[in-house]
């Protein structure tokens, strides 16, 4: 491709609004144009890409036995209404009316097609498993889409489905798709790591999130470098470091009058004590059951997804009326000495077991305890993990020190069991001749987001740099000055590298050096070869990998053998 006739050319300046550094660099570089929020043009570099992502998924789909096939964006509502998904995910619906008033939903997602689709076909056994697949726009109203192609409100998604006979053949399944993922994301040259999603206490979900470490990520991810383990914050397992304290022993209890502020840090300095001294209680609001006290050191914090899983309940803080109602000061609840008439259950995270002369609450305004003792000043009636996990704490595994980033979600996978095929009736009839519900997997890729992924990902100062297996082209071929001999063997170049079956984008335009290796550089393509007067001198070009600072000579005899070398 003549760059002169490429349609998309780079940018001077970033655009103003771009939030990210894949909106950033995409826009300038001529891949990508905003339409509006979360919604984007893709010029042809940006197409090109794409497709070499979207080829790399095929390929990976096939492997496991996926077919592909393409289903519609406009849904009856009805089909959501079977689900329920209508109301659930309401928030986020794309609605239309086609002529004659029906409803219909740009599909953010095809559970409610495809489930249907598939009941029409599979009758026995013998039909099963069956897994098919698409690489199809979806339509989502996200409430913030932002970071460019990471969220957006129209965006592509390869969506798979798998149908089995039992859990056992869906479990096996799911264990070929996870690696046919991690394929895909080292193919694109990103390294992702596999998080198990925390699902929330209320659904009998069991998914499993692929997400890659970059600052504009929306997620917190707890990860080991050491042995690869990595963890949704929420739900987080670490081992709390131990307080760096001579061991001591049990003082007698005091109470003192204070004035102090509600914080850890205020409390902690007006008695002088380091935080974890605090013992910390938290009060939940927990529906059916009331309130109950969180009890955990004063320098850790509640995951309230592990509460939430604990009690199998939904929570929230309690407010200050709430407390207030139950006879409970503020700022100063403890289990030490609560008055008998408050009725409060106490759980505690394991890690204060390690502490002793503990300082807090005396349920009254201004008044607290020193030195209070598990056991001898306080029952606490259940122990379990409710800390959420910090960068410092101990890998369970290979007890080195967690780390926690940034990172974005790239891909999903799901167990969803009989959910759908129970609602749209997706049976068959099994050997022993019983009829029987279809078990299912779901498992989503975002192409467009991995689009926008790699960019976060590979970038310096002047630009993108494309991995090799997703570039739009392998070779920027740039020619430098008026020298018609050097314009010559430029053409003669360009033309054989393509005969060689080697993708390149040729810079044909009279435009000074600067300008050229400039935009080169923006858009990262791997290898450039600079051909002028001067490089002819020597019978050469220059040759330069993106990723490398040093330009070498090359004589020009060999340029398309090296490059079918590389
Ligand atoms: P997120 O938590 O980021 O909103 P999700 O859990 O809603 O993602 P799924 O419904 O599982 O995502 O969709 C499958 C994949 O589609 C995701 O892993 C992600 O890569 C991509 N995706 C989801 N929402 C968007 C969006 N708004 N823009 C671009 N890609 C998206
Ligand atoms: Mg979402």
């Amino acid at each position: 491709m003549r760059y002169s006739q490429l349609f998309g050319k780079t940018r001077h300046n970033p655009p103003c609004d771009a939030d990210s550094k894949n909106a950033q660099l995409l826009t300038q570089a001529g891949f990508v144009e905003k339409l509006a929020a979360g919604i984007y043009n893709i010029l042809p570099l940006g197409q090109k890409v794409l497709a070499k992502i979207c080829k790399i998924i095929r390929e990976e789909m096939n492997a496991v036995d996926g077919q592909e096939l393409l289903m519609p964006a406009l849904h009856p509502i009805e089909l959501w209404e079977i689900t329920g998904r209508n109301k659930t995910m309401d928030s986020i619906l794309y609605r239309t009316k086609a002529s004659g008033d029906k409803e219909f939903v740009f599909g953010p997602s095809h559970e409610e097609t495809v489930t249907p689709l598939v009941a029409k076909y599979i009758k026995s056994y013998k039909d099963l498993p069956l897994v098919v697949y698409q690489i199809q726009t979806k339509f989502r109203d996200e409430p913030r889409a932002k970071s460019g192609l990471l969220r957006g409100r129209e965006f592509g998604m390869k969506d798979m489905y798998s149908f089995h006979v039992t859990e056992e053949d869906l479990d096996k399944y799911y264990e070929k798709v996870k690696k046919a993922y991690f394929n895909v994301f080292e193919r694109c040259g990103l390294k992702a790591y596999l998080i198990e999603a925390s699902g929330g206490p209320f659904s009998d979900k069991y998914s499993h999130e692929f997400s890659v470490e970059t600052p504009a990520g929306e997620d917190t991810i707890i990860i080991c470098d050491k042995c690869g383990t990595a963890q949704n914050l929420e739900i987080a397992e670490g081992k709390v470091p131990d307080p760096d304290a001579r061991p001591e022993k049990e003082l007698p209890l005091e109470q003192v009058h204070i004035e102090r502020g509600f914080s850890i840090g205020d409390n902690a300095k007006a008695h002088g004590v380091p935080s974890y001294k605090i013992l910390k209680t938290v009060v939940y609001e927990v529906d059916e059951t009331g309130l109950i006290g969180v009890v955990i050191r004063g320098d850790l914090s509640v995951s309230e997804v592990k509460l939430e899983n604990y009690l199998k309940k939904p929570l929230r803080s309690a407010s200050p009326e709430l407390l207030k109602q139950a006879g409970l000061v503020q700022g100063y609840i403890s289990p030490v000495n609560l008055p008998s008439k408050i009725k409060l259950k106490f759980i505690a995270d394991h890690s204060i077991k390690n502490v002793k002369n503990f300082v807090t609450g005396a349920n009254a305004y201004a008044q607290d305890y020193k030195n209070a003792n598990i056991g001898r000043d306080f029952i606490i009636d259940d122990f379990t993990d409710l800390v959420e996990v910090k960068s410092g704490f101990k890998c369970k595994k290979c007890d080195k020190p967690l780390k926690e980033i940034k990172a974005v979600e790239v891909g999903n996978i799901f167990k969803l069991g009989a959910k759908y095929s129970r609602a749209f009736n997706l049976n068959f009839t099994d050997k022993d001749g019983k009829s029987k519900l279809v078990t299912m997997g779901c498992y989503g890729i975002g192409t467009t987001r991995l689009l926008g992924t790699v960019v976060e990902s590979k970038y310096d100062k002047n630009g993108i740099i494309w991995p090799k297996n997703v570039a739009p082209f392998t070779v920027h071929l740039v020619s430098l000055g008026k020298d018609p001999k050097a314009i010559k063997e430029a053409d003669k170049l360009y033309e054989k590298i393509k005969e060689s079956g080697v993708e390149v984008l040729y810079d044909d335009r009279n435009e000074s050096a600067g300008v050229k290796f400039k935009d080169a550089d923006l858009i990262g393509i791997p290898l450039r070869i600079v051909i002028s007067e001067r490089t002819l001198e020597k019978e050469s070009v220059e040759w330069k990998l993106r990723d490398s600072e040093k330009p070498e000579f090359v004589k020009i005899s060999d340029v398309v053998k090296k490059i079918s070398a590389l």
